[in-house]
């Protein structure tokens, strides 16, 4: 069967599903998301996109922005980077403060959000947060081939509103002296890459230059491509990371909107976006849809 029947089919499938998770509800803007959203969207590296459902419509990527602001921190630090982040799978939730305590300070890895808040530290070196913002967003552009990406504003200022949990690990990472900038300065950045909206087609092809596949934008070097495809392997999915390499067999990436990004290295990049969560935090159509597709389509990294 055809990619684009493929696509078509899960889409239609979703949409039926009675199981459809539990939207974020931390946020007035992300409690208000309607669940029977499902969109999906597969780019290839000729450009060509297959979509369906919701595929158009905008939502909150959240921790999918972690992918974009590591693949600029290895750009700019390379692996000097490593001493001030780890990149281990924490085993703990997206928010846990856990660790942070027993490791001193430096984060698990770039994908929890205490590595995220140290990794948005450090690319704010030399740089004020509003051109930081701007550097991440072009970033993003040149990498989805699309300048309508923009900022949530009303999503960064919710965030920043009830951003309780966030600013203690800013806290006491600033605490083990692992924080250059004032924790809420950093924060304030870190809630606003949070808020940058996408839909499935913009993010399937932002996500293109993770394939290192010819004639996709180079934006990094293929050795840090492959080490953030590991990294999202291993850690993408906070503490049900084993079980989406178990039952995808892709590195990926979920935000707490609903969306993960995908990677089938050399051959596609995928985006999926249903805003019922599972008990991980985690997309629950979202996972279950990419478990049909690379079943369907035979993609795993794992042979
Ligand atoms: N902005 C969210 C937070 O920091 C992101 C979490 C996520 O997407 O997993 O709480």
């Amino acid at each position: 069967m055809d990619l684009q029947s493929i696509v078509a089919e899960i889409a239609a499938e979703m949409a039926d599903r009675p199981d459809r998770g539990e939207v974020a509800t931390y946020i007035p803007q992300l409690a208000r998301v309607d669940p029977a959203r499902f969109g999906l969207a597969v780019a290839l590296p000729d450009g060509t996109v297959h979509a369906a459902g919701d595929a158009d419509l905008p939502f909150s990527v959240q921790s999918i922005s972690k992918v974009f602001t590591l693949a600029i921190a290895l750009g700019r630090f390379g692996d000097d980077l490593w001493m001030r982040v780890g990149r281990e799978p924490s085993g703990q939730p997206f928010n846990s403060i856990l660790q942070l305590e027993t490791e001193r300070g430096r984060p698990r890895n770039p994908f929890i959000n205490a590595g995220a808040i140290v990794v948005t530290d450090a690319i704010l070196a030399g740089h004020q947060p509003r051109e930081l913002l701007g550097e991440i967003l072009q970033f993003v552009r040149s990498a989805a081939g699309d300048e309508e990406i923009h900022i949530n504003k009303s999503v960064a200022a919710s965030e920043e509103a009830t951003g309780h949990r966030n600013r203690a690990l800013a806290e006491f990472i600033a605490a083990h002296d692992n924080l250059i900038h004032e924790p809420d300065y950093v924060l304030g950045t870190y809630f606003h890459q949070c808020a940058i909206d996408m839909t499935c087609r913009q993010l399937a092809r932002a996500g293109l230059f993770l394939t290192n596949a010819e004639g996709t934008p180079s934006l990094v070097g293929p050795a840090r491509v492959r080490r953030i495809n590991a990294l999202m392997m291993t850690c993408g999915h906070y503490d049900a990371s084993g079980d989406f390499a178990y039952r995808v067999g892709l590195p990926g990436k979920s935000g707490v909107g609903g969306g993960i990004l995908m990677v089938v290295p050399r051959r596609a990049a995928i985006a999926v976006w249903s805003p019922g969560l599972n008990a991980a935090g985690n997309s629950h159509l979202g996972t279950v849809a990419a478990e049909i597709l690379t079943r369907r389509t035979g993609w795993s990294v794992f042979g």
